[in-house]
């Protein structure tokens, strides 16, 4: 790629300016034009994020430059407990889409509080204190052999309500409820074991 043409600008994907930039790499079917900022080209490591289609095949974590690819269970780990340096975390489902591009603008700071980027939901806000209590009630759930659907429609089936009641654990079925539609329920529940 020797003869790609150079020249310094602004990156339409991390907003930097005066960087060296290059010629978008995007093919026919990317779609993440409303998510680009104004500018004239790709910097050189946004550039690398499209060409290194692992950005889009699976979840990672960057911590600092450092990139490290994962399946979406083996994220868990990060989110409960994310490094104490500058990070960033994505979950992909779907392996397709190109849901990261908002990450490149986002950097975490902060190990309770912090933002990360998912090709089902867009950015999420995860507090680390919400997401642990959410995490213990969907092993719990698990373990009683709740689906992973289940626990995303809400729809627990009469059998579980009454098995539930005879083994005194529906309060947990109501507290699962109680967590539906929340952004951060339905990360825990896709990087559950
Ligand atoms: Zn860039």
């Amino acid at each position: 790629m020797e003869s790609t043409y150079k020249k310094t600008g602004g990156c339409i994907v991390c907003g930097a300016s005066e960087v060296t930039i290059l010629d978008p790499p995007f093919s026919d079917s990317f779609t993440g034009y409303s998510e680009l900022v104004s500018g004239d080209g790709v910097c050189e490591k946004c550039n690398v994020m499209f060409i290194d289609r692992n950005h889009t095949w699976k979840s990672w974590i960057k911590v600092g430059n450092e990139t490290t690819f994962y399946k979406m269970k083996e994220m868990r780990q990060w989110l409960l407990a994310p490094p104490e340096r500058p990070f960033s975390i994505y979950l992909t489902k779907g392996r397709k889409k190109i849901g990261w591009i908002p990450l490149l603008r986002l950097e975490n700071y902060s190990q309770d509080n912090f933002i990360i980027g998912t090709d089902f939901l867009s950015v999420v806000m995860i507090n680390r204190k919400e997401i642990t209590i959410m995490d213990k009630l969907i092993s719990t759930l698990r373990e009683h052999k709740t689906s992973k659907n289940v626990l995303l429609s809400g729809e627990f089936p009469a059998i579980a309500w009454r098995k539930a009641i005879e083994e005194g654990w529906e309060e947990d079925i109501k507290n699962a409820l109680g967590n539906k539609n929340n952004p951060q329920w339905e990360v825990m529940v896709h990087v559950a074991v």
